[in-house]
C-alpha cells in the first residue's frame, strides 16, 4: 500500500519538475519483478510510478541516469524522466506512462536496428560516470581503458565473490579459473566501449504503434555483444530483431563463446538473487567456457 503521505510527497517532488500530479487517480498496475507499479494521472499526460524502500532511492537515481544517457543517444524510445524521490520509507521514479504492447516482428526489426545505432554511441572508457544495479545487484562501472580486465573484476568476479559469501564455494572456486582463460576469449577482437542498455531481456522491451520502447537498464559502456547475449538468455526477441542488427554490426569471430562469458555474468546475478537452480547452471557453463 502506497500511503496518503507517500502520494504528497510524490505531488510535490513532481511539482518542483512543474508537472501536477493528481494523486486521486493513481491506480495500482501488475507488478515488475522488483518494484511496485502505478500509474497517476497529471497535466502532463500518465504518469507511471515505481515504489520501492527508501534504502533504494539511489538505485532509482541511477536508472533514471541510465534512462537519460540512453535518451540523449536518440536511437530507442525510452520513458521520459519527470523525477525520483524518497518520503516516508518509500523510494520512488516517476515516469512517462507509455501504452505498452508485446512487441512484434515490425517492432522487433526496428529494435535491431535501433539497438545497433545505440551500440555507435561510444565512449574512451569501460564502465560509466556511476555505479547501478542489476536487478538490485550492485554494478560496478569504475571506468577501465581494458574490457578483459573490466570484465572481469567489475562483472564475473564480483558476482563469483557474491557467491562465495552465500555459501556457493564449488562454484566461486570453479568461476575463477576462467580468469587465466579470459584473454583467450578476445583473441583477435576488438572491442570498443559502446552505449548499452544492459538488462535486455525479454521483460525489458516492448512495442507501443509499432515503435519499440526500452526500459529498466542497466546502463553502461562495454561490449555491445553483450546485449545480445542477454537478449538469448531468457527468449523473447524474433529472428527479424537478429537480423535487422546483424545487417548492422556483424558477427566476429569467437561471438559465440563470448556471448556465453556475458550470459554466465547474468546467470551469477540470477543466483545471487534467487538462488536455486542458477549455481547448476552456471557451473554447465563454466565447465564448458573451460574447455573451449
Ligand atoms: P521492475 O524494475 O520492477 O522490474 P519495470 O521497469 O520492468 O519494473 O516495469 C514493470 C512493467 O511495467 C514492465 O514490464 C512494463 O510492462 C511496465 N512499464 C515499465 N515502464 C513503463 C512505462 N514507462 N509506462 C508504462 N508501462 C511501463
Amino acid at each position: 500500500m502506497i500511503g496518503r503521505n507517500v502520494w504528497d510527497g510524490v505531488v510535490s517532488a513532481a511539482a518542483d519538475h512543474g508537472v501536477s500530479v493528481t494523486a486521486d487517480t493513481a491506480r495500482p498496475l501488475r507488478g515488475g519483478s522488483i518494484n511496485a507499479a502505478w500509474r497517476v494521472n497529471s497535466n502532463a499526460g500518465t504518469l507511471f510510478v515505481k515504489f520501492n524502500d527508501a534504502g533504494r532511492h539511489d538505485m532509482f537515481v541511477a536508472e533514471a541516469a541510465g534512462l537519460a544517457e540512453l535518451a540523449q543517444a536518440n536511437a530507442v524510445r525510452v520513458p521520459d524522466v519527470i523525477c525520483t524521490g524518497a518520503v516516508a520509507k518509500k523510494s520512488f521514479l516517476l515516469l512517462e506512462f507509455i501504452e505498452l504492447q508485446a512487441g512484434r516482428n515490425t517492432a522487433a526489426r526496428r529494435l535491431g536496428s535501433a539497438l545497433a545505432s545505440l551500440h555507435a554511441c561510444q565512449a574512451k572508457e569501460f564502465g560509466w560516470n556511476r555505479d547501478n544495479t542489476i536487478g538490485t545487484t550492485t554494478q560496478i562501472n569504475t571506468p577501465d581503458k581494458d574490457w578483459v580486465s573490466f570484465f572481469w573484476r567489475r562483472r564475473l568476479a564480483y558476482q563469483l565473490d557474491l557467491a562465495r559469501s552465500a555459501g556457493a564455494r564449488r562454484l566461486a572456486d570453479l568461476g575463477v579459473r576462467l580468469n587465466e582463460r579470459m584473454p583467450l576469449f578476445f583473441s583477435g577482437v576488438t572491442v570498443t566501449p559502446a552505449l548499452l542498455h544492459g538488462d535486455l531481456w525479454g521483460g525489458n522491451w516492448a512495442s507501443c504503434d509499432d515503435q519499440p520502447v526500452i526500459f529498466d537498464p542497466a546502463v553502461y559502456y562495454g561490449d555491445p555483444e553483450s546485449d545480445i547475449a542477454m537478449t538469448s538468455l531468457f527468449g523473447g526477441f524474433p529472428p527479424a530483431f537478429y537480423d535487422a542488427y546483424r545487417a548492422q554490426r556483424p558477427d566476429q569471430p569467437g561471438g559465440e563463446q563470448r556471448r556465453e562469458l556475458y550470459r554466465l555474468y547474468h546467470v551469477l546475478n540470477h543466483f545471487n538473487l534467487f538462488g536455486g537452480g542458477y549455481a547448476a547452471q552456471a557451473e554447465r557453463m563454466i565447465k564448458a567456457l573451460l574447455k573451449e
